[in-house]
């Protein structure tokens, strides 16, 4: 019984644990996967279900017949259960019953990963919870969430909790430039923008959409914090109109007023916004301190109303209103 080094970046202790766990056939029976997104929470949760079928000595060895189908989401006894729609539903908890009643076709364990599950009806957490009371021997379920507040306690007390937490920017930066070959300067800008979210970083380094995308919207905000409330209406009633776009944007923004509020401040931190420091800098010396603190912290209240399912518009309304109004920058 031995183990093969885990096609994972940082989490180390979450990997010894895991890795411990499917040396031995010994998993729980579940888990409750939490972190950011994209920082690597599914990888984590799929690389358990090769380790614990991987037909190989050593675990999980990437190359056997189980760990590729597991890789490409079509191993029979692996199943990845995402929102059919906005919500998971129990009809999809309902399924997954059904084919855990049965004992493994080709592999050890019958896996079950809930990705996100904060999106779960309280109706399909409920039926989860029958099937976290009297698990099978032969299965693992693993829940993944953003945010382990959003879940029903009962689900939560039942799992094995694995709070993943963000890379350094020195890890995501090493990743990029080994990993996946990207050039210095740009993986040093990834890294920095993405907050220690591995994927995220991957993702935008192969989609320039992501960084058009984000600079569009530190425009936007220029230009907003010079406007008047009928344009940052206009505005908060256009960028609701997609879903997910004002989150996005709500998270860059806070971002970016941490960075004035640093410069602000006269710290020498690093910045997130590495590639717009003149631009931070300036807009530093237009406000004070508190006046930044106070629009980061408006932010995180905007993102925290959108996860509990305020009105998006009322709530980018509200914000765009907290902003300062700076007519002279
Ligand atoms: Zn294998």
């Amino acid at each position: 019984m031995t183990s093969h080094p885990w096609p994972v970046i940082g989490h180390a202790w979450a990997v010894l644990n895991l890795d411990q766990a499917a040396t031995e056939y010994r998993p729980a029976h579940a888990y409750l996967i939490s972190g950011p997104a994209h920082i690597g929470k599914t990888t984590l949760a799929r690389t358990l279900a090769m380790a614990l079928n991987c037909e190989a000595d050593a675990r999980p060895c990437g190359q056997c017949r189980s760990c590729k189908l597991i890789a490409s989401g079509k191993h029979p006894d692996v199943q990845l259960i995402e929102p059919d729609g906005a919500h998971l539903k129990i009809d999809q908890v309902r399924a997954l019953q059904h084919d855990l009643a049965l004992s493994p076709n080709e592999g050890r364990f019958r896996v079950a990963i809930f990705n996100p599950f904060e999106v779960a009806t309280t109706e399909a957490q409920n039926a989860l919870l029958k099937t976290l009371e009297e698990p099978p021997d032969y299965a693992v379920l693993m829940v993944v969430t953003a945010d382990p507040e959003l879940l029903l306690p009962t689900i939560v007390s039942r799992c094995q909790l694995i709070a993943l937490r963000p890379l350094t920017i020195t890890q995501v930066r090493q990743a990029l430039t080994t990993t996946w070959r990207i050039e210095n300067d740009r993986a040093n800008l990834l890294a920095h923008l993405s907050g220690g979210r591995l994927g995220w970083a991957v993702t935008a380094a192969s989609d320039n959409s992501i960084l058009d995308t984000r600079a569009r919207r530190l425009d936007d905000l220029i230009v907003l914090l010079k406007s008047n409330r009928g344009a940052r209406f206009a505005y908060a009633e256009a960028i609701t109109r997609k879903e997910d776009h004002a989150r996005d944007a709500i998270d860059l923004w806070r971002t970016w007023w941490r960075d004035v509020m640093l410069a602000a401040s006269g710290s020498n931190a690093e910045l997130v916004n590495v590639d717009r420091a003149a631009q931070i800098q300036s807009l530093a010396t237009h406000l004070d301190v508190g006046q930044a603190s106070a629009a980061a912290e408006a932010c995180g209240r905007a993102l925290w109303q959108i996860d509990r399912n305020a009105v998006p518009r009322l709530v980018v309304e509200v914000l765009l209103l907290d902003f300062p109004h700076l007519a002279s920058i």
